[in-house]
């Protein structure tokens, strides 16, 4: 009697094992480089509240900007048993041998936003980075079609800053060969940090005597530090001046004319995106891609979305139509 209670015990427990619903709850980890900077505390929201709606667990971890605690991020989430690892890259070149534990376990990884270098990772969902740097060249040429261009880099540890560039490059190069431009310095911003802008452009206008007509920022945080700086000298709103993550602060400095333009990327479509293949590659389901990239180690199946340019002439039809800010918190602070 005793052996065929453990017996149909043993048979309950399988058939519970059996239950699809037993099987969900796949645990994904979230490593995001810096919260500190606004776009990527929507991305964090917007992939949790995603991921969760399929059913999955996600456990979020900030590195703030340190390399070595995201790599000691990334061991505590293998040690939690996670299924997936969603990865924002602080620096897309040390991360080979952490990850390698993980393939070792079993671990899928996703390179969000940023690409992993030289790193057995199975999927990368991003933008056209080289089409943002592109862009963003586009505007300033279209505004200042000659003159002195300062090039004010992202952290140089981050790929999409490389591959922003590149785009940048794209545009200016022949406007450069012709003689239309003249490029007048060009710097990094360690870390994408406004701060780190703001001395930048505090040197450059010096080095240049205030000489520049165009600044190719990368991103709004740096665009707003060197804002700060041509503020500063009076040159706000006659230097034209890129970005990129329609920022609320950029928005604002967009209405009031002291920066051109940003790249809006729908960080909406990124998130849950990437949460839903997230989901398939812990499931073990096929997944859609429309691309690839060379990550240095071999072809990375890619998904890549469509930035947009945004002026004061569009913000209306883009960033706000589509709910990313709303037209009070823009136009009225
Ligand atoms: C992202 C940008 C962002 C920058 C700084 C880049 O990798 O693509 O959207 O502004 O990092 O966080």
């Amino acid at each position: 009697m005793k052996k065929i209670l453990s017996v149909s015990l043993l048979a309950t427990a399988c058939a519970v094992a059996s239950i699809p619903t037993w099987a969900a709850g796949e645990k994904i980890g979230l490593l995001m480089s810096d919260l500190r900077l606004e776009r990527w505390q929507k991305d964090r929201d917007l992939f949790t509240e995603a991921a969760e709606k399929m059913g999955a667990k996600v456990y979020t971890q900030s590195a703030n900007g340190d390399v070595s605690t995201q790599i000691s991020q990334v061991e505590n989430m293998i040690s939690r048993g996670v299924d997936v690892l969603v990865i924002v890259p602080e620096n897309g070149e040390v991360l080979s041998n952490v990850l390698d534990e993980a393939k070792a376990e079993g671990i899928k990884v996703l390179a969000y936003d940023r690409l992993i270098k030289f790193a057995d990772i199975d999927l990368y969902v991003s933008f056209d980075n080289i089409r943002v740097g592109e862009m963003q060249a586009e505007a300033l040429l279209k505004n200042k079609p000659t003159g002195r261009y300062f090039l004010m880099g992202g952290s140089p540890t981050d790929n999409n800053a490389k591959m922003f560039r590149q785009g940048q490059m794209n545009v200016l190069q022949p406007a450069i060969d012709d003689g239309q431009i003249q490029i007048v310095g060009d710097q990094w911003a360690m870390g994408w940090s406004a701060e780190a802008a703001l001395n930048i452009m505090e040197n450059a206008l010096t080095a240049n005597a205030n000489k520049i007509d165009a600044v190719v920022a990368s991103n709004d945080s740096t665009a707003g530090g060197a804002i700060q700086a041509l503020a500063a000298q009076g040159l706000s709103g006659d230097v034209v001046i890129s970005g990129q993550d329609a920022d609320l602060a950029a928005m604002r400095r967009i209405v009031k004319g002291t920066q051109t333009m940003t790249v809006y990327k729908p960080i909406a479509k990124l998130a849950t995106t990437s949460a839903e293949m997230a989901v398939k590659l812990a499931r073990g389901e096929s997944i859609q891609t429309n691309g690839q990239i060379n990550n240095g180690s071999k072809d990375v199946d890619a998904v890549l979305l469509t930035p947009i340019a945004v002026t004061k002439g569009n913000l209306d039809a883009t960033v706000i139509a589509d709910g990313f800010h709303s037209k009070s918190d823009i136009y009225n602070p």
